[in-house]
């Protein structure tokens, strides 16, 4: 399967509307610095396509049919492109938790098939077998574990570390790939979110490779962010950026 990240911004993107602050300055000046709030798609071996999270509009970026499209939560920074894609011309499933889901999509979906599901749920999607882990968040929020053939993959924001249990489920799978939220930069403590030394150490934890993502603009410039991300972890840890491709 192939991890294509669409956007890996928070809840603002990067740079925030008229924000002057270092890392939005940074991204005004190069393009690649720039990011959409969270949105990933999984390519599997069919080159069928899985969207987790909506957080931008992604009609000119994948423009195929979907499979199904996965919501870790319903913060806005997740579904914003969810009000135009249920636009979209055939039936598509929406698997996403209960907890304080948006009253539009619930109510007026158009061709989104909202369907709820809760941790520890699996689902059969095209050659995906995927799991529902529990996270920590301010609301009800959903990790996914995404296996193929022997390969796994865990998407794990908006976290602020991870729940005993999810973690154990986690430690038994050999991943090859896990994408972690990294919101703020190094020392800051939040309650609802992991700064990034606290996104790498759950990473290091569990799987060959980490990805870095859901990066505020409060975090550091993206060229800081990955120098010291590099220098700190070497090639273990690295930092997603929007448009990035991984072959899992
Ligand atoms: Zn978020
Ligand atoms: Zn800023
Ligand atoms: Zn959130």
């Amino acid at each position: 399967m192939i991890v294509y990240f669409i956007g890996t911004g928070g809840s603002e993107g990067i740079p925030a509307h008229l924000c002057t602050c270092q890392t939005c300055e940074e991204a005004r000046k190069l393009g690649f610095a720039q990011r959409k709030p969270s949105t990933l798609a999984i390519i599997t071996k069919n080159k069928k396509a899985v969207l987790i999270d909506v957080g931008t509009d992604i009609r000119d970026l994948l423009h195929v049919p979907l499979e199904a499209i996965l919501l870790t939560h319903w913060h806005h920074d997740h579904i914003y492109g969810l009000y135009k894609l249920r636009w979209i011309a055939k039936k598509t499933t929406l698997y996403a938790p209960k907890g304080d889901a948006d009253w539009l999509m619930v109510n007026d979906p158009k061709n989104i098939d909202v369907k709820f599901i809760k941790a520890g749920d699996v689902l059969e999607i095209d050659s995906l077998r995927i799991t529902a882990l529990k996270l920590n968040h301010q609301v009800e929020t959903l990790g996914y574990l995404i296996e193929e053939d022997n390969k796994s993959v865990a998407v794990l924001y908006d976290t602020k570390g991870l729940p005993e249990e999810t973690l154990e489920l986690l430690e038994k799978k050999n991943l090859r790939l896990a994408i972690v939220d990294a919101t703020y930069s190094p020392g800051i403590d939040d309650p609802y979110h992991n700064n990034v030394d606290e996104g790498a150490q759950i990473g290091l934890k569990l799987a060959e490779r980490t990805l870095l993502s859901h990066i505020s603009h409060k975090n550091l410039p993206f060229l800081m962010l990955d120098e010291y991300v590099r220098k700190k972890y070497g090639g273990k840890v690295l930092v997603a950026y929007d448009g990035m491709l991984f072959y899992v």
